[in-house]
């Protein structure tokens, strides 16, 4: 007889979700922000320095990319879930400031 080996998770299908990431914004980007439709500049004294990103899937195909402030992000109520902030902590934005 077999026994049932439960000590395996069981397989998940792969499933494209609508997800959210932070990052940083960077220079030269040109987006408008989802929730408040102002642009996502760069600017180094600004306090915006981070945007939210969000790929937005329906039925496991890929619809459309969102950019959030992350303030306007949490203001909108986090649509697409808490961002994933893995990605930001490599970029130093401090170092990004103007040599004056
Ligand atoms: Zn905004």
């Amino acid at each position: 007889m077999t026994r049932q080996n439960t000590a395996r998770v069981p397989r998940k299908p792969k499933h494209w979700q609508s997800r959210a990431a932070l990052r940083t914004i960077m220079p030269g980007a040109d987006t408008r922000c989802t929730h408040c439709g102002e642009r996502l500049k760069f600017a180094a004294k600004q306090r915006h320095k981070r945007q939210v990103i969000c790929n937005v899937y329906r039925r496991g195909v890929w619809l459309s990319m969102q950019h959030y402030h992350e303030a306007c992000y949490v203001a909108a109520g986090q649509p697409y879930g808490e961002p994933d902030s893995s990605h930001v902590n490599g970029l130093q934005v401090g170092q990004l400031s103007s040599q004056s």
